[in-house]
């Protein structure tokens, strides 16, 4: 499988290398240049089998060239043996139309570790290959920070440095990067905000010297490897509930598309998708776009899902790009207006090309919290925030009752406590696996938000090139 930069001037790459350059040279992101085709006989023949099994044969064709069916499974099967659900990602039915698929089972408690585990694999087996050595640096206002700390821990070819703002982070979401012990792991508290902490690692990735030097990395999701990881589980979850005879609906609680993009692509591989629901809170961005072609930015509004809190979505140059009929040049100019100007029209081939399947909602904090309370008391299932969005935009969508509708459950409630005690009077437990987070020994350096502190801890710590 070769792949193609959605602004057509980057060279097409295979996917090993794909996976280890995230961004594409000429800014753009990195998208396969045809979509594999499955055919209704081989959607039915995954009925029955293990997260592995149809890990394995979904993402065969995008892997092709650069791993072997036997290595995928190897790798797969370390990657998902860390969920802590023989099921992976199991269903659970909220009522006659309902159903929640719970991709929380990992090893942080949030739907980013289906992803993230496989790329820590991924990249330790690339890099073994090459005999190279990677530095991820990243900063993050929670979810994302755990999850790839948990997923490199202690691999010998990569060192990871992650910048959280000192006291804006929930007590779980930092104890659960502070208390992994591994001589690769380096937490640092940066005295400032979270756009201070991004712009930080943004300007360590753009001083040329330095970024070759370690050879930096992100793990964002524009990593096609990411998006790939998470098409697995639309067809898992749409087998079991009756594909390839039954068309199945998904709601998504949608941050930076990388999720719902994951639902787009098996639509396109031939997966019975009657709807992909993008669920946003009030940072509606997406909403709009798709439902009046208008993607203009706004000011961020701080909210209860704090992982939606977004006005800008990466991934979703993606869908006009292939949605818009692929005209890499043509985006690459429109893309740098929005850049400049911080607004666009979507063309009518992107919108008409996004309208056959996406449909979308903008759920507010009392959406929210009827949610919560609806699955609550019909039930008894306790929801997440961002769960419960997305289950908010799937019941207003009013599907027709033959389809069954699956909203994505994103994150574990007990990562969002003192917001799901608001809602419904109950304070969700940690699981048992985690349950001694707090008893565990914390480490990290805290450091002043300035470039030159960062980038001397780093330099001090980190491994150089060759
Ligand atoms: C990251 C995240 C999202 C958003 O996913 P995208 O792929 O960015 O759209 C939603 N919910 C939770 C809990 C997340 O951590």
């Amino acid at each position: 499988m070769q792949y193609q930069s959605t602004r057509g001037s980057a060279p097409t790459l295979g996917f090993e290398d794909v996976t280890l350059a995230g961004l594409a040279s000429d800014g753009g992101l990195y998208i396969p240049e045809s979509w594999p085709a499955f055919t209704s006989d081989q959607i039915l023949a995954l009925a029955g089998l293990s997260y592995v099994e149809t890990a394995v044969r979904v993402m065969a064709p995008f892997v092709a060239g650069s791993l072997s069916e036997e290595e995928l499974r190897e790798l797969c099967t370390a990657a998902y043996g860390r969920f802590s659900h023989g099921a992976v990602t199991p269903l659970v039915q909220l009522d006659h139309q309902h159903w929640l698929l719970e991709l929380f089972h990992g090893p942080t408690l949030a739907f980013k570790d289906v992803a993230l585990q496989l790329l820590g694999q991924l990249f330790e087996r690339f890099l073994s290959r090459r005999d190279d050595h990677l530095t991820i640096v990243g900063a993050t206002s929670g979810d994302t920070g755990s999850a790839a700390i948990d997923a490199v821990a202690g691999r010998a070819k990569i060192d990871i440095f992650m910048l959280h703002p000192e006291g804006r982070v929930s007590d779980v979401q930092r104890r659960q990067m502070t208390t992994v012990r591994a001589p690769n792991v380096y937490n640092i508290a940066i005295d400032g905000s979270f756009d201070d902490a991004q712009a930080l690692v943004k300007a360590m990735f753009n001083d040329a010297d330095f970024s070759s030097r370690f050879n930096l990395s992100a793990v964002n999701s524009i990593n096609w490897a990411r998006l790939m990881a998470q098409v697995v589980y639309y067809f898992y979850a749409a087998v079991r509930l009756g594909a390839p005879e039954r068309q199945v609906a998904f709601s998504v609680p949608t941050g930076n598309f990388g999720d719902v993009f994951a639902g787009y692509v098996a639509a396109r591989m031939g997966l019975p998708v009657a709807k992909l629901i993008v669920a946003t809170n009030v940072n509606d961005i997406l909403h709009r776009a798709l439902s009046e072609g208008d993607y203009s930015q706004g000011q961020v509004v701080p909210t209860a899902t704090p992982s939606m809190d977004i006005q800008v979505s990466s991934n979703f140059e993606r869908l006009l790009f292939d949605a818009g009929g692929r005209n890499g040049l043509a985006l690459a100019d429109q893309m740098r207006g929005f850049e400049t100007s911080r607004a666009m029209r979507l063309t009518n081939a992107q919108r008409e090309g996004a309208a056959h399947l996406f449909g979308s909602a903008r759920i507010d904090a009392d959406g929210m919290t009827m949610a919560m309370r609806w699955a609550y008391d019909g039930a008894g299932q306790i929801l997440d925030p961002h769960s419960a969005i997305g289950l908010a935009a799937a019941r207003e969508a009013a599907l027709d009752p033959s389809i069954p509708v699956v909203t994505l459950a994103t994150a574990h409630p007990a990562k969002f406590r003192d917001a799901v005690e608001r809602a419904t009077g109950t304070r969700p437990p940690l699981p048992a696996r985690v349950g001694d987070l707090f008893a565990r020994e914390e480490s990290y350096a805290k450091l002043p938000g300035t470039f030159d502190a960062v980038t001397a801890y780093v330099a001090e710590r980190a491994t150089p090139r060759g």
